[in-house]
């Protein structure tokens, strides 16, 4: 039985791009094989420009580029054999689609998982994983809402809040 406590919360205001980048890297400092960070927000809102951060942090040699047209794209490190992986669900309707385009594999697979769009495969995603809604308020404004369901999550979050 998977747990779906404890619960963290964290909400980060940024004015810039750069400043959700450097969000971005200070979480991926932080990603463990097994992570799965889902990033919900409306187009524009800055999932992308939160992923590069997130690979950067990680320690991707490659900058994240948009995968919409390849649905997960695959990134690298020096240091180990883990992967980054990188998946776009804007244009899929569910988890029966979501499975054949991977999904399982890449949870299974030794590396960290970022989702744009996850409200479209929810289905096929695990319980325990971070949340991160991102709400444009308007200008350069974003709100990030950072929320972490199960342990591990919840312990993500905390070290994000001790990392600044
Ligand atoms: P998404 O992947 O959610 O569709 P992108 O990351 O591709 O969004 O694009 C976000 C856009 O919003 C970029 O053009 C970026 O420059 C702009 N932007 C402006 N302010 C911010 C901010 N504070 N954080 C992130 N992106 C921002
Ligand atoms: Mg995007």
């Amino acid at each position: 039985m998977i747990s779906l406590e404890p619960r963290s919360v964290l909400v980060i205001r940024t004015h810039a791009p750069e400043e959700t980048e450097r969000v971005g890297e200070r979480l991926g400092a932080l990603l463990q094989a097994g992570d799965v960070i889902c990033l919900s927000g409306r187009l524009g809102a800055g999932k992308t420009c939160l992923t590069r951060g997130l690979a950067r942090g990680w320690g991707a040699v490659e900058r994240p580029t948009s995968p919409t047209f390849t649905l997960i794209n695959e990134y690298q490190r020096s240091q180990d054999s883990q992967r980054f992986y990188h998946m776009d669900g804007y244009r899929l309707s569910g988890a029966v689609e979501a499975q054949t385009t991977g999904v399982e594999d890449v949870l299974d697979a030794p590396g960290v998982l970022v989702v744009e769009w996850p409200e479209r495969i929810e289905e096929a995603l695990p319980a325990e994983r971070l949340w991160i809604d991102i709400r444009d308020e308007g200008g350069d404004d974003r709100l990030l809402i950072i929320q972490g369901t199960g342990k591990r999550p919840a312990e993500l979050v905390e070290a994000l809040r001790s990392s600044g």
